[in-house]
């Protein structure tokens, strides 16, 4: 049970259309189209949909992969997982734990000492820069 409860209209009436689409429907920006994709400005990433803090620019780099990558997020609790087996895929989805938007999905192939790789949606987030 996520901390924030909004109605689709609700969230359809707050948020971009592409942010809709990802947080509430679980879609996937096209790869190399985000926002923050080539990013590296210190600064806080938060959620687009409600504010929570999820990521820290620390543990960000350049995976490749056409998405903003993380190797941990801000905080355990800031996140949650969950399987997926759309797409005939398993992999592991990463929800904002405080609003329940999807943000993206987590692979064991980063960098140390996580080695996890958080690829996630640039609309699914926004940078407070410092
Ligand atoms: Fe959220």
């Amino acid at each position: 049970m996520t901390k924030i409860q909004k109605s689709e209209q609700e969230w359809r009436a707050e948020l971009t259309p592409e942010q809709y689409r990802i947080l509430r429907e679980k879609g996937t920006e096209a790869p190399f189209s985000g926002e923050y994709d080539f990013t590296f400005e210190p600064g806080t990433y938060r959620c687009a949909g409600c504010g929570a803090e999820l990521f820290d620019s620390q543990t960000k780099y350049d995976s490749g992969c056409g998405w903003p990558a993380f190797s941990a997020p801000a905080a355990e609790e800031a996140i949650d997982a969950e399987t997926d087996v759309s797409h005939g895929m398993v992999r592991t989805e990463v929800l904002c734990a405080n609003c329940g938007g999807h943000l993206g999905h987590v692979f064991p192939d980063g960098p140390a000492p996580t080695g996890q790789r958080y690829c996630i949606n640039s609309a699914a987030l926004k940078l407070e820069e410092e």
